[in-house]
C-alpha cells in the first residue's frame, strides 16, 4: 500500500497530489486546484516568483495603459536577459554552489517570469531564502519559496528544447530560456572565486576581532582612568549645551 502510494505520488494516477505542482512547481489552477499543492519545508531548489520581466508581457502592459507597444528589439531583449541571468546567478551564488538555474520563457500567469535556482546543498538554499525573500531587485520585491522541483528533466518541455513546441508560451511545462554554456561556466568560476575571497575575508576578520579583543582586554586597566576623564568631559559638554 505504502509502496503503491509512493509510486503514484505526483503522477496522473495520484488523485490527491497535483502532478503539475509536484513536477513543475506551478500549476495553472493555483490555489483553486482540486488536488494538493504540497509546499516543501526544505528543498535544494528555490523559486523566485515572477521576477523576470518578459518582453512580450512588458509590451502588452504598455499597450494596456494606452502607450504604443514598442517591441524591444530581439538583440536588446537577449542582452537584457543575459544581464538578468548574471545578476541572479551571482546574487544567489553568494550562498553556495548553484547546480542549475532556469529562467522561464512561458507566458501563462502561473509561470511567467519564474526563476528556479537549484543549489548543490539544501542548507545553502535555506540560507538564501532567509536573506533574499522580501529583498528588492530593480524596484521589485522578491517572493522566494522552496520549490518541489529537483529533477528539471521532468519539468522541462522537450519540444521547446528542440524548438518545436506547438503550445508556445502557454505550454504548461517549463520553457527554460537558453543560456550559452560558456556564460554559465564563466559565472561559475567568478562565483567560486568570490566565495573563496569572502571566506578568506571572514577568517581574516575573525582573527582580527580576536586580536582586537585581546588587546582591549590588555588595556582595560589603563583605560579605566581615561574613561573617567572622558565622563568629565561629557559632563562639561552637557553643561555647555544647556547654556
Ligand atoms: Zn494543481
Ligand atoms: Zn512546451
Amino acid at each position: 500500500m505504502a509502496h503503491h502510494l509512493a509510486r503514484i505520488h505526483g503522477t496522473e494516477e495520484d488523485k490527491v497530489n497535483c502532478p503539475f505542482y509536484f513536477k513543475i512547481g506551478a500549476c495553472r489552477h493555483s490555489d483553486r486546484c482540486s488536488r494538493l499543492h504540497h509546499k516543501p519545508q526544505f528543498s535544494q531548489t528555490l523559486l523566485v516568483k515572477h521576477l523576470y520581466q518578459h518582453p512580450v508581457r512588458q509590451a502588452e502592459l504598455q499597450q494596456a495603459v494606452g502607450q504604443p507597444a514598442a517591441a524591444i528589439p530581439e538583440e536588446q531583449a537577449v542582452e537584457e536577459f543575459f544581464c538578468f541571468f548574471e545578476d541572479m546567478f551571482m546574487e544567489f551564488s553568494k550562498f553556495g554552489r548553484i547546480e542549475e538555474m532556469h529562467i522561464v520563457d512561458n507566458l501563462g500567469d502561473h509561470l511567467i517570469g519564474h526563476v528556479y535556482v537549484k543549489f548543490s546543498d539544501e542548507e545553502d538554499a535555506s540560507d538564501a531564502l532567509a536573506v533574499m525573500n522580501g529583498r528588492y531587485y530593480d524596484g521589485r520585491q522578491m517572493q522566494v519559496e522552496f520549490s518541489p522541483v529537483t529533477d528539471f528533466r521532468e519539468a522541462r518541455c522537450r519540444d521547446y528544447d528542440d524548438d518545436v513546441c506547438a503550445r508556445g508560451g502557454f505550454c504548461n511545462f517549463l520553457h527554460s530560456k537558453p543560456v550559452p554554456m560558456c556564460l554559465i561556466r564563466s559565472l561559475e568560476e567568478d562565483a567560486e572565486r568570490e566565495r573563496e575571497l569572502e571566506e578568506r575575508d571572514k577568517k581574516h576578520k575573525s582573527k582580527k576581532r580576536k586580536k582586537d579583543h585581546e588587546s582591549r582586554h590588555h588595556h582595560r586597566k589603563r583605560s579605566r582612568h581615561s574613561r573617567s576623564r572622558s565622563r568629565d568631559r561629557s559632563r562639561s559638554e552637557d553643561g555647555r549645551s544647556s547654556d
